[in-house]
């Protein structure tokens, strides 16, 4: 398979909770991407921290979106988080992110295909909830958007963890799974798909 891509799926606390497992894994294994690796953890912060990215870029990133958001829903940034520099707001996001994360067990799964990485993505669908195209799994799943969240101080639940980039799931892969534990095998699909 030329584009063969391995790339990291977490069905967060709140995709197990709400019994959304089985739906999920059908989504993948319905568009012919093959799981190689399936298991539950409960993550430890330490896990979390290391999947996260900690360079300053990201960091600013994401506290530079969130901040966004809290203009574009009319909340006063300053009253509500006591925060104006982006990196600290991405900061504050990212340890809602390990609070969220760590909050119950995950399935933890490594699936393998042409263009995997963009594919699941695709079927994960846009950050926001809210926003999420229907059919997506954020948007047939949760309606939770950054509004909320961010009142809340929480992380926005939005069901699943997809690696956005090769380097992103290459990181992942090796912070998550071991070789042994992932499986190559032959599909009788992939002769016709
Ligand atoms: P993803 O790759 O689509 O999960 O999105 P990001 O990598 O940008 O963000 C990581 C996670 O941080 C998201 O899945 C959300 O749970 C959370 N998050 C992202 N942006 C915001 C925000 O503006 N506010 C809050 N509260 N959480 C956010
Ligand atoms: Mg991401």
């Amino acid at each position: 398979m030329n584009n063969e891509e391995k790339t990291l799926v977490l069905i967060k606390p709140d995709g197990v909770k709400r019994g959304l497992i089985g739906q999920i894994i059908a989504r993948i294994e319905q568009r012919g991407l093959k799981i190689v690796s399936l298991e539950m953890v409960w993550a430890r912060p330490e896990q979390v921290d290391n999947h996260y990215p900690k360079s300053r870029e990201w960091i600013e990133r994401i506290g530079q979106k969130t901040a966004e958001n809290y203009e574009k829903y009319g909340l006063d940034l300053k009253k509500e988080l006591g925060l104006e520099d982006p990196y600290q707001i991405g900061l504050e996001v990212r340890k809602w992110l390990i609070e969220y994360m760590t909050s119950g067990p995950m399935v933890k799964a490594v699936v393998s295909g042409n263009h995997a990485i963009e594919m699941i993505r695709q079927l994960a669908g846009s950050t926001m909830p809210a926003q999420a195209q229907i059919g997506t799994i954020r948007g047939d799943f949760s309606i939770d958007d950054a509004a909320r969240a961010n009142r809340e101080k929480r992380a926005i639940r939005n069901i699943i963890h997809a690696s956005e980039t090769p380097e992103e799931a290459a990181n992942e892969l090796n912070l998550w799974a071991s070789a042994e534990d992932v499986f190559d095998y032959h599909l009788p699909a992939e002769e016709v798909m």
